[in-house]
């Protein structure tokens, strides 16, 4: 890559870059990712992170992004050191409330008995999904983008049209960057902020379901526990806020006692980039092909591998550089 230049630049190292950095990468393209932030400073790192349940219909574009990227994490759970797990848990609802939508379409999402649900919910699901530890699984990303010849600067880009002079492909995976510099002002920050506590021996998750502007919801990892949470619109405030910590951690122990002692281990901010409507189309800048993968909202870890195969696919087709086009397969998940 020092030689020639990258075929493709990825803007971006959250789960959307690096998913897509690594379609292309494998499919033999030379990537450079440069982002703003690394990987665990991105609001990736800060999710929680549930895959699943579909949030849409069968025959709806994003509902082939989801159900892709849920075959994939059921395969990752099988490779070590990726930070997924299949975990069992409930999606419970509080009275007056619609169940989530499109649960249906879940496979395993079963009815929970009443007596399974905690105080002040009035039905609910038991499901069995993926359930990602995203600081463990961006390294394991990181990884396996450098395994693909990848690499990731620390170069945030001023301009698209600055980015286009250095490479023919340009993958725009900038989160609510975008924003500032697209600029798309459809895009906005949806803060969200999670406590992670010492695991008090927790093996099943609970999130209330639907997501309001404060919800009750814990998602265990080997020795932690991320508790959450909060859905902010129009805030860009990265700090955490000490006492909003208090009120998560309060909502899980009402939910589960354990939770209420348990120590306090890291705060976690994250500005989901929400948007009417996930961006992922081609653009021409100047004389590069420009994909545009961003606007995930709360559900950028559920459509990742869709989303990414498909911006790379969309960018290789046609593609004039090197040793000829490219093919873009299913990223393959490796042994071991
Ligand atoms: C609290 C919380 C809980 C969540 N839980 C879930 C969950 O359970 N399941 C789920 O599916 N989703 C969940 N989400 C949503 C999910 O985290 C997001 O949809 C997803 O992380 C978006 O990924 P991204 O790569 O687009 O953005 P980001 O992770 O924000 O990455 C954007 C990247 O672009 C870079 N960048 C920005 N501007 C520039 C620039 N000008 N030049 C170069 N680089 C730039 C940034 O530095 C960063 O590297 C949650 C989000 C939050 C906040």
């Amino acid at each position: 890559m020092t030689q020639a230049g990258p075929d493709a630049i990825v803007l971006g190292a959250g789960v959307i870059g690096l998913s897509t950095a690594i379609c292309l990468a494998e499919a033999g393209l030379r990537v450079l990712v440069r982002t703003e932030a690394l990987p665990a400073r991105t609001t990736s790192a800060a999710a929680a992170a549930l895959v699943g349940p579909l949030s849409f219909p069968p025959g709806h574009a994003a509902s082939d992004w989801e159900r892709v990227t849920l075959v994939e994490f059921t395969a990752l759970a099988e490779v070590p050191h990726t930070g997924v797990r299949i975990r069992s848990g409930l999606l419970a609802a509080r009275p007056g409330l619609p169940p989530p939508p499109n649960s249906e379409f879940t496979a395993g999402l079963e009815p929970a008995d009443p007596d399974e649900l905690p105080a002040g919910f009035e039905y609910g699901f038991r499901a069995t999904l993926p359930l990602v530890d995203m600081p463990v699984y961006l390294a394991y990303l990181t990884d396996r983008l450098a395994r693909a010849g990848g690499r990731v600067d620390v170069a945030p880009a001023e301009s698209l049209a600055e980015v286009a002079r250095d490479a023919p492909l340009i993958a725009n995976c900038t989160g609510v960057g975008a924003h500032a510099l697209v600029p798309d002002p459809e895009v906005h920050p949806v803060r969200g902020q999670h406590v992670v506590v010492e695991n008090p021996g927790l093996e099943t998750f609970f999130l209330e379901a639907p997501i309001g502007s404060a919800w009750a919801g814990y998602f265990p990892h080997d020795d932690h526990v991320v508790l959450g949470g909060t859905a902010s619109v129009d805030d860009w405030n990265l700090a955490a806020d000490p006492a909003i910590a208090r009120e998560i951690q309060n909502r899980c122990g009402e939910i589960e006692p354990r939770l209420l002692g348990a120590r306090v281990l890291a705060h976690r901010v994250g500005l989901r980039p929400a948007r009417p409507t996930v961006r992922l189309e081609v653009e021409e800048i100047g004389a590069a092909r420009c994909a545009h993968n961003y606007g995930h909202g709360g559900v950028g870890v559920s459509m990742s591998w869709g989303c990414a195969r498909e911006a790379a696919a969309l960018l290789v087709t046609g593609w004039s550089g090197g040793a000829g086009p490219p093919t873009v397969h299913p990223s393959p998940v490796e042994p071991g």
